[in-house]
């Protein structure tokens, strides 16, 4: 690729969470591509996660690199090595975190005044990134997140500015899904309704929200798809994790018919308590479905949850994956039949993605809404009935009982309305594919943002 004489560099912060880092990379993957010089800028620990990735980018000529900020385990009181929330294993430890996280401000502050970039995406999860570039160094700032990117009024287009806009880049197509990404406790304290109105009411989401929040926006996901060959989607979030062997899983899977392998996987940092994960255990049993499991490495004494002989009992027909599974790569694999998940945003978009049918299981954040997308709205899945929102790392009352996981596994991978569930969420995966490509509306949001920050009139 040409580099040009002087490229927009645009420095990318994202939050030290998996959930926020991979989007993140993904969005400066997809920029460098345009011909951006995008760096991203992360702690030591972090770096590992993607840096393979960055490299073989690098390789076929395009502008992207990483800069280290020192994190300050030591000032918060942290011990060394935890520098990613999904390392964190108790809830001391995640008050330490979050204050190292706020100390992040100054030498943030100083990295812009030494690389003066053109535009800074900051994670929302770092409010204060605005300041640091108004403060730091005047007219060229962005603060944001990784799937919600709202940047400073002066490194908008002039018609921006001048309106008094704010600016999002969203992980959504232009179609459907935008989502309202409020907190539930919040709504439930404001006693607000959680609406979503989409197509049917005559204006999409992505007008919905423009108009809602008075904010431009560009959407230009789903941002998982720039990860187009297998070596991209099997490192994607944590190249070095060896918890499984990917060409023996990968063969297993190879010997399964289509559709017919359920995954379970609630994300980078959930917590599930050891009685929920034995309800699972022999909800799946009792189905009699395939399965490849994810477990966390923080789910361990199995030998005092996992149901007596389950491993022996499951030979050959399950898979329980301890650690990091390369997620996009198993959803995109023609034996996946359905997907049970914590409706995390990113996973949510790359189950649609990926065409795969859902089986919900939200547990907090605004996990709840976006479950009420996935089968209210776009119907591309069923609930496994989960009643109790709760704080991260916070345990639940409620259980969901195995007799629900069977029937809502069973629902969508076997029952009556699995065909149509199946067919409506293969129509959205091609919706997502041609709207990245050329003249696709998330490609053409990209451009059009590029052309804002001044790509082409360097
Ligand atoms: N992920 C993965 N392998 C795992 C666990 C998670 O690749 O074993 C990825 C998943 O593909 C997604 C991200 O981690 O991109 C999780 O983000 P999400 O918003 O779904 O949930 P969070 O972890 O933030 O709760």
């Amino acid at each position: 690729m040409d580099s040009k004489p002087n490229p927009l560099r645009i420095l990318f912060f994202p939050h030290l969470a998996h959930g926020h880092m991979i989007p993140t990379v993904d969005m400066a993957r997809l920029f460098a591509r345009q011909g951006v010089k995008a760096t991203i800028l992360s702690t030591q620990l972090n770096v590992p996660f993607f840096s393979k990735t960055i490299e073989r980018d690098r390789e076929l000529g395009f502008e992207i690199d990483v800069l280290v900020i020192k994190f300050p385990s030591m000032e918060a009181g942290l011990p060394e090595g935890i520098e990613v929330i999904s390392s964190i294993t108790s809830q001391e430890m995640g008050f330490k975190f979050f204050k190292a996280v706020s100390l992040l401000q100054q030498p943030l502050q100083r990295i812009l005044e030494d690389c003066r970039p053109d535009c800074l995406v900051a994670d929302g999860m770092f409010p204060w990134g605005y300041g640091c570039c108004k403060e730091g160094w005047g007219t060229k700032a962005v603060p944001g997140i990784p799937d919600k990117i709202t940047m400073t009024r002066r490194q908008q287009p002039t018609e921006l500015r001048e309106s008094g806009a704010n600016v999002e880049i969203t992980n959504t197509t232009e179609k459907p899904w935008v989502t309202r990404r409020q907190q539930p406790t919040e709504l439930r304290e404001s006693g607000a309704n959680v609406e979503i109105t989409f197509p049917r009411t005559g204006t999409t989401y992505v007008e919905h929200y423009r108009k809602t929040l008075g904010r431009k926006s560009w959407h230009i996901g789903p941002l998982s798809l720039c990860n187009n060959n297998t070596e991209d989607k099997s490192q994607r979030g944590n190249a070095n994790d060896a918890s499984i062997d990917r060409v023996k899983f990968l063969r297993w899977l190879d010997s399964k018919k289509h559709n017919s392998v359920l995954y379970i996987c609630f994300g980078s940092v959930s917590w599930i308590s050891a009685a929920q994960l034995n309800e699972i255990a022999k909800g799946i049993e009792e189905s009699g479905l395939d399965f490849l499991w994810v477990l966390r490495k923080t789910n361990k004494d199995e030998d005092e949850w996992l149901p007596k002989g389950f491993d022996e009992r499951m030979k050959g027909k399950g898979w329980i994956i301890r650690g990091w599974a390369p997620q996009v790569l198993i959803l995109d694999h023609e034996a996946i039949g359905g997907f049970m998940t914590h409706c995390g945003w990113n996973s949510t978009l790359e189950g649609i993605t990926a065409g795969v049918p859902m089986v919900t299981w939200p547990l907090s954040n605004e996990q709840f809404i976006n479950e009420k997308f996935i089968t209210d709205i776009l119907r591309v899945g069923v609930g496994v009935g989960a009643q109790e929102w709760s704080r991260w790392m916070e345990g639940k009352k409620l259980l969901v009982t195995k007799e629900n996981v069977t029937k809502a596994i069973t629902e969508v991978m076997l029952g009556e309305e699995a065909n149509n569930i199946r067919n409506r969420v293969s129509a959205l995966k091609w919706m997502a594919k041609r709207a990245v490509e050329e003249c696709g509306s998330s490609h053409s949001d990209l451009m059009a943002l590029l052309d804002g920050l001044g790509l082409n009139s360097i």
